[in-house]
């Protein structure tokens, strides 16, 4: 049997990288050796191992990345519950990452990026075409809202989880030169870890009032929720998923919108399948498309 492909799913992280270039099966004594294949796998078209060790035997490209992903995004929607609504956003989320990778999932024909820190968003905006759709996804510090207020192309605010904040930037807003207002999500904190930043679920009605009623320069879109690192497979439906649900259907009751319509964003590398098929509408996806990330601060 011939090895043309391989899915290369790293142990520790959520990244997936097809090597193309394992030929035959001289390459097994190998990674038996470093116990890297189980024999289960040998028949099996995909198998997971550790990719450190396969590298330079050839990797797909990024665009190639962000074919597959864009396709498994389709097929996950097509076979949801929710195939008749829109098909979920996919945000390519480059944090950490050059200006040059991002150009070539531009050029690929994708416009809907993620950014987590301010510093990389203002340069990043600054030198990519300006249809880019920039979402900031990561902890607004308040002393950053004037900085993210000023991004031309800003098309979506998913992290706004506190009061202040969402009163802060909608001062901001108000001296920049679009006139539209800046479509917001609450971030949610699903998992009630300490760490994590994000409104909790018992607060999101409170704050959505404030964002309806106070704020005019933003425009309630939906909620978003970044969940529990390292949830497995045992754990579905994935819990933080079905909060931010809850709290979805929670707010719209509450001020007669139209759930359809209401985004939900949720799912990343590790899980954006499932989360489309609990109805996800905005699915955040980078390590998948952009390679694994160096260390760096996690987003919270
Ligand atoms: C980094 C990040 C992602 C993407 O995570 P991957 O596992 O690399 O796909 C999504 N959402 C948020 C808020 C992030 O900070």
């Amino acid at each position: 049997m011939l090895i043309s492909k391989v899915n290369v799913r790293p142990a520790s992280g959520s990244s997936t990288i097809v090597v193309t270039a394992l030929r035959s099966f001289k390459h097994l004594p190998t990674l038996k050796k470093y116990n890297l294949i189980k024999p289960e796998h040998i028949h099996a078209h995909s198998f997971h191992c550790n990719h450190r060790l396969l590298r330079g035997v050839g990797t797909m490209s990024i665009a190639e990345n962000l074919q597959g992903i864009s396709d498994r995004v389709k097929t996950a929607h097509v076979n949801s519950k929710f195939a008749d609504n829109a098909e979920p956003t996919l945000v390519a989320v480059s944090k950490t990452k050059p200006v040059s990778d991002l150009q070539e999932v531009y050029d690929a024909g994708h416009r809907h990026f993620g950014e987590n820190y301010m510093d990389e968003l203002v340069i990043k905006s600054a030198e990519l075409p300006s249809d880019i759709k920039w979402h900031f996804i990561g902890h607004l510090q308040s002393n950053k809202c004037k900085d993210l207020a000023e991004i031309p192309n800003l098309y979506l605010w998913e992290t706004c989880g506190k009061e202040k904040t969402a009163r802060k930037m909608n001062r901001a807003l108000e001296s920049r030169d679009n006139k539209d207002p800046l479509l917001t999500l609450l971030q949610i904190n699903t998992s009630e870890e300490d760490n994590k930043n994000g409104c909790a679920v018992e607060d999101a009605v409170q704050l959505a009032r404030v964002v309806i009623e106070e704020c005019d320069q933003l425009k309630l879109a939906g909620v978003m929720t970044i969940g529990k690192f390292g949830r497995d497979e045992s754990e579905r439906p994935n819990p933080d998923f079905v909060a931010l649900l809850e709290v979805r259907a929670r707010i719209c009751d509450e001020f007669g919108f139209d759930p359809v319509s209401f985004q939900v964003s949720m799912g990343m590398s590790g899980d954006f399948e499932h989360a489309i098929e609990l109805g996800s509408t905005n699915v955040r996806v980078g390590s998948s498309i952009f390679g694994a990330r160096g260390k760096k601060p996690s987003a919270t």
